[in-house]
């Protein structure tokens, strides 16, 4: 049978490379847009269904589950995210622009999937969290953002006490660095494409169906230190 992918935040970068990585792979793709005018690029995949979703308004959240109705999940894969204030050193941010980094980058996406939990299979499902080699506390430090490292190292922590809420379950859970890729985000003195990171987290998500646990982990594979 068809699997589905549900991919939060599809408007551009890694999430568009993703729903384009999963549809070539013959996946149903569900991918979400805040703003609808900028769906061309999904509207141009035939197994691709847009939904509108922003991600920190929980009534947005709610409609979108309404919407979903009982569509079951094989993937729920939360993208979305933000760099947060980057003119200027991270203690000198306000605390307008730390709220909104903190609570999109590691609240909301843990809300989220703590609402669409009941449409991921939970003997196979995989539910994957867009973390950062950067929200390692290990070795995130020094590596520079710290703002959105400690914002990303926030999620991972959030993410954990998720997974922890979970109990017995076949459900896999993945918390998932990229690569420093070149998107709005990452910016063009990255290293990697889209193509080949995104490529590399299907292959990931794939391998993790139906293993269980949570792993904290690179695009490639390789496991990070929390
Ligand atoms: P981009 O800035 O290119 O894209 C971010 C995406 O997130 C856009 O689709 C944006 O939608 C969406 N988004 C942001 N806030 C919300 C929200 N509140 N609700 C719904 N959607 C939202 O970033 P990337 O593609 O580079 O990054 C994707 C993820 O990967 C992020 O979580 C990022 O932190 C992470 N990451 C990226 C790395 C890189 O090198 N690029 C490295 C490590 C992690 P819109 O178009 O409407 O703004």
């Amino acid at each position: 049978m068809q699997k589905t992918a549900l991919i939060i935040g599809a408007s551009r970068g890694l999430g568009l490379g993703l729903a384009k990585q999963f549809c070539a792979a013959g996946w149903q793709v569900i991918a979400t847009v805040r703003n609808p005018q900028h769906a061309e690029a999904l509207s141009q995949m035939p197994q691709v269904r847009v939904e509108t979703l922003d991600m920190d308004d929980a009534g947005s959240v709610d409609q979108l589950a309404a919407r979903l109705g009982d569509t079951r999940l094989d993937v729920l894969f939360v993208n979305a995210g933000v760099a947060g204030p980057q003119d200027k050193p991270a203690t000198q941010a306000n605390q307008t622009e730390v709220g909104q980094l903190f609570f999109t980058n590691a609240v909301a996406p843990v809300r989220l999937a703590e609402r669409l939990l009941p449409l991921v299979d939970p003997a196979q499902g995989v539910i994957v969290f867009m973390s950062s080699i950067l929200g390692s506390v290990e070795t995130g430090p020094g590596m520079g953002m710290d703002l959105y490292g400690a914002s990303k190292a926030a999620l991972n922590h959030m993410t954990r006490t998720f997974v922890a809420g979970l109990g017995e379950t076949r459900l896999t859970v993945l918390s998932m660095h990229p690569g420093w890729v070149k998107t709005d985000m990452g910016g063009d003195q990255a290293p990697l494409d889209v193509e080949t990171s995104t490529r590399g987290m299907l292959e990931q998500v794939t391998q993790a169906i139906g293993q269980g646990g949570h792993r904290y982990l690179d695009y490639q594979g390789n496991p990070l230190p929390w």
